[in-house]
């Protein structure tokens, strides 16, 4: 089969891969309907995080061709929407809402790469969600982005408690921050601030909810929340970049008693000050998000079109011309790429 490589910073093939097969009695074999290219996927392409020959692609929907024989809850032919993390969905972890921390969780990134014609998915039960039938080809890109982005910005506002009454702030104008916008929305949340400084994001954000945006950084931002919130701070912040200065502005801009949700990849060079910590009175829950926690409700709400997360997908290609994808997701010209197959 064909499949993304990432052989070194910035060299980005297709290369032949082997076919996967079932290994575990647990595992499912899916074919690829789409796929997509995450921020994440960056760090590599930019050399911040070590690649050397690695398949790519943590985002997947597909059809199930093949299931082993304790498979129970999914069938050959059956349309599913999977985590960007692997978790058997039984251990008290999982049974607690942090699917992306099970006992048995593995990354999709590092080596299965779902940028690709097929996959191997293990603890299929446990990763894999069903639609309720095939999806009309409009929808697939809502699904796709359910598979992490939707999910990880509806975990961050979960996290950060947005809901009735509060007002949300979200530093972070990628996929995953406008995803945080719609999340909150959809939980109820009164003011919904943006912090973006790209007008065609801007413009997304007000579509999915935002009531305010801010284009000020840093401290500047940070002051310009506390304006818009009598001085206090808002109720809920969620960061979605992972840098110290957002994780900052962040922190700085929630008032005392209220929540951070942070789902960010945090890379070298956060280092949060304890004393600050101390003082701020702030809640702090974010990582990796359990997106299989939310994907029956979610995959409810895009079957329902009552969301359309898709439309952070603002560049399709196929799967051969990858390469585009990543240069320009590298180079800003696209908030969020899909790949067709
Ligand atoms: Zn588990």
């Amino acid at each position: 089969m064909r499949g993304i490589v990432m052989a070194a910073p910035g060299d980005v093939r297709v290369e032949e891969r082997e076919d996967p097969k079932i290994i575990k009695p647990t595992d499912a074999i899916i074919r690829l309907t789409a796929t997509c290219i995450c921020g994440s996927d960056l760090w590599p392409y930019r050399g911040v995080e070590p690649v050397n020959h690695t398949p790519m692609g943590h985002e997947y929907v597909g059809v199930v061709e093949e299931i082993g024989d304790e498979v129970k809850t999914l069938k050959v032919g059956d349309f599913v929407v999977g985590s960007f993390v692997i978790s058997d969905n039984t251990c008290e972890i999982c049974q607690a809402g942090y699917q992306s921390r099970c006992v048995h969780a593995e990354f999709v990134s590092q080596t299965i790469g779902t940028q690709a014609e097929r996959a191997r998915i293990p603890f299929a039960d446990g990763t894999l969600v069903a639609t309720p039938g095939h999806p009309a080809p409009d929808l697939i890109p809502s699904l796709l982005a359910a598979s992490d982005v939707l999910g990880t910005g509806w975990f961050a506002a979960v996290a950060a408690e947005a809901g009735p009454g509060k007002t949300v702030a979200v530093v972070g104008d990628g996929a995953v921050g406008l995803m945080g916008v719609l999340a909150a929305r959809q939980l109820g949340a009164e003011r919904i601030i943006a912090m973006s400084r790209h007008a065609d994001r801007q413009a997304l954000a007000r579509e999915y909810g935002a009531t305010d945006i801010v284009e000020a950084r840093g401290d500047e931002g940070v002051a310009r929340i506390k304006q818009l919130t009598n001085g206090l701070g808002a109720h809920s912040v969620i960061e979605a970049v992972g840098t110290h200065e957002s994780m900052m502005q962040a922190i700085r801009a929630t008032r005392p008693g209220g929540h951070v949700g942070f789902v960010g990849v945090a890379h070298e060079g956060v280092s949060l000050p304890a004393d600050e910590l101390f003082f701020s009175e702030v809640h702090l829950h974010g990582g990796p998000a359990p997106v299989r926690r939310f994907l029956p409700h979610l995959i409810q709400l895009i079957w329902d079109r009552k969301i359309n997360p898709g439309k952070v997908f603002d560049l399709t290609l196929p799967l051969a011309e990858a390469s585009e994808g990543y240069k320009a997701m590298h180079e800003r010209r696209a908030i969020k790429v899909l790949l067709s197959l």
